[in-house]
């Protein structure tokens, strides 16, 4: 059957950008009859009860998950296995590269922008010995493609850059890339949505997943909601989480209505959302939001409240 996932981090409330990519998860998911899972990734960036937050968001909106909730933070030993796989195979490197380390070897003249510049990938055992003196290492792939091809549903066939990307960080906390790929695999994930932010690391993720032998899954890569100044969305912009638009007195179904409108949907209710989605005719340029005139849009007109 197949399953398709809401993967937020807890670093905060989600805000309505995200919600919106959690309703449009569920419907992709909902929409071709797969399960639907809820997975933390709280591997860094956590806020102190910001899960409870985000869970409880999820709830009023009316989105229902399968299965039980999926704590990254409760698989780490199973990361660590898929590293040290990965490690018994060759394919990886210890690096001791700091950030700065990494910008001036990147501001080279002929290093591939963004990409890691291979610094550390054939240190001697002796310069290897020397450095660890200096810094502990982080694991990297020693990937052998410099680029790799997803297709998406939304963008098409999409090739980007593959580099030798951290897959454990030196303070041996899995990275992101390498949880993401292990998790979706562990879960029989096979369709990814998620925001388009995230569409230059899935060629990544994918070259990872086909040499662990897993199922490359099926990725859309849903518009952001960005401010007018072209900015993601974020706390600067006003109310744009659902607890600061409900305590204004909207209901979290006229957020939500107001969140399926934005994708071209009836607004009623998911079920009708559901009836109606169509990959194909959803926006795909990013979705400018002005938080005070959601709130606006949504109040009840003030004279009739007294
Ligand atoms: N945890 C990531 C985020 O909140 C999403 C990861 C993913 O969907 O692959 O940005």
């Amino acid at each position: 059957m197949g399953a398709g996932r809401f993967a937020p981090s807890p670093s905060g409330p989600l805000h309505i950008g995200n919600l919106r990519t959690a309703i449009l998860a569920w419907l992709f998911a909902r929409s071709t009859g797969r399960d639907f899972y809820l997975r933390i990734e709280d591997l860094d960036r956590v806020r102190a009860g910001a899960e409870a937050v985000q869970l409880d968001e999820l709830e009023q909106l009316g989105l229902d998950f399968d299965g039980g909730l999926i704590r990254q933070s409760d698989r780490l030993p199973v990361y660590l296995e898929i590293a040290n796989e990965l490690k018994a195979r060759g394919l990886v490197y210890e690096c001791f590269c700091s950030r700065k380390d990494i910008a001036e070897a990147a501001s080279a003249p002929h290093a591939a922008p963004g990409a890691y510049p291979g610094t550390c990938r054939n240190l001697s055992d002796e310069q290897r010995a020397q450095k660890s003196l200096e810094r502990p290492a982080a694991l990297r792939l020693r990937a052998e493609v410099n680029e790799f091809s997803v297709h998406d549903e939304l963008f098409g066939s999409y090739t980007g850059m593959v580099d030798d990307f951290v897959l454990i960080r030196n303070d041996g906390a899995p990275a992101y890339n390498l949880a993401v790929v292990v998790d979706d695999a562990a879960s029989g994930i096979d369709q990814v949505v998620r925001g388009d932010d995230l569409l230059s690391s899935a060629p990544r993720q994918a070259y990872l997943a086909q040499l662990l032998g897993y199922e490359i899954p099926s990725y859309a890569h849903v518009p952001l909601a960005l401010n007018e100044k072209g900015q993601r969305l974020a706390k600067r912009d006003g109310a744009v989480t659902l607890e600061e638009i409900t305590e204004q007195g909207v209901h979290p179904a006229e957020v939500r209505s107001f969140l399926l409108e934005s994708l071209g949907l009836p607004g009623e209710n998911l079920q009708a959302a559901l009836k109606a989605f169509n990959p194909s005719s959803l926006p795909r340029e990013p979705w400018v939001v002005k938080p005070e005139n959601i709130v606006q849009q949504l109040m009840p007109p003030a004279s009739n409240n007294r």
